[in-house]
């Protein structure tokens, strides 16, 4: 199953991504994961993407699509792959029809004022990845539940100024990818209020697995 997964920041992506991945075995891929795991061994590639990540501008096109074709020539794919953050525009859907064509769309619905207040509560486990926020917080604050790792902030999660241009860009990149995966019939429109257990079973709905 080849698998995108859309939505504005601090609809649950990357929560419901990490749900998906275990329940299809199939890898969950964060490009802006991705980034920040080479921004955090400081690789060539870290270096200059952070100069775009710090102030919540895109990473160019040619450096995020190079880096996606890469990890998905891993055999992990093989059977399918969630992708999360990546495309965020019309270049990177092409490159990834060309590269592997989509086969599920799904889009997190939730409000712009619900997602930022869900950031600025959201902490993210420096060992594991796993998130956590106010739908789901941590049995001991800081750390977290399922390795211990340290729970720490996202960057630019800290920086009103990079939230608001993120915002922005979301709503201007996203009508081309909604538009292009609705006419192809696998757009699925996901109410992304709720808890994160029953946001996971509408979109397993959405996929056809049994819940
Ligand atoms: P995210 O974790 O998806 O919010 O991404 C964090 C940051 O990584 C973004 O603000 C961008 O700077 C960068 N990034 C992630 N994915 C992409 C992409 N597909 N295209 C360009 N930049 C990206």
């Amino acid at each position: 199953m080849n698998i995108v997964i859309m939505g504005v920041q601090g609809s649950g992506k990357g929560t419901q991504s990490r749900l998906l991945s275990k329940r299809l075995t199939i890898p969950h891929i964060s490009t802006g994961d991705l980034f920040r795991e080479n921004i955090k061994n400081q690789t060539a590639l870290g270096k200059e993407a952070q100069t775009y990540t710090d102030r919540g501008a895109l990473v160019p096109d040619v450096i995020v699509i190079n880096m996606v074709r890469d990890r998905l020539k891993a055999p992990d794919t093989a059977i399918g792959f969630i992708l999360d953050g990546f495309p965020r525009n019309g270049v990177q859907l092409a490159a990834l029809e060309f590269l592997r064509p989509v086969e599920h769309a799904i889009l997190l619905e939730l409000d712009d004022a619900t997602g930022i207040g869900r950031l600025s509560v959201r902490t993210v486990c420096l060992r594991c990845g796993v998130i956590y926020g106010s739908n789901r917080p941590p049995k001991v604050a800081g750390i977290c539940d399922e390795c211990g790792g340290l729970l720490v902030e996202r960057n630019d999660d800290k920086d009103r100024g990079a939230i608001t241009k993120r915002l922005e860009l979301y709503h201007q990149e996203i009508d081309i990818m909604l538009r292009y995966y609705e006419w192809k019939g696998v757009l699925r429109h996901i109410p992304a209020g709720g808890t994160p257990e029953s946001i996971f079973s509408l979109c397993l709905q959405a996929l056809g697995v049994s819940v």
